[in-house]
């Protein structure tokens, strides 16, 4: 049997997205422990405001590139 992915490891990279309210920017970061949707997290990078975090998803690592 070729082609079946089923059984393959498949790494993934999770990500957080910190949202400021003020300027309505995201910024993607990579997931750090603890975090979760809503919560208070950094600084925002242009008005120095708290920023919070609007998702946090998964993506699948893909391998080879960079
Ligand atoms: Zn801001």
């Amino acid at each position: 049997m070729m082609g079946a992915e089923l059984g393959s490891e498949q790494q993934q990279v999770v990500f957080s997205v910190e949202h400021c309210e003020v300027c309505g920017i995201d910024n993607k970061r990579p997931f750090q422990k603890g975090d979760f949707v809503i919560k208070r997290s950094g600084k925002c990078p242009k008005c120095g405001r708290e920023m919070m975090i609007s998702a946090i998803y998964a993506e699948p690592l893909v391998k080879g590139t960079q």
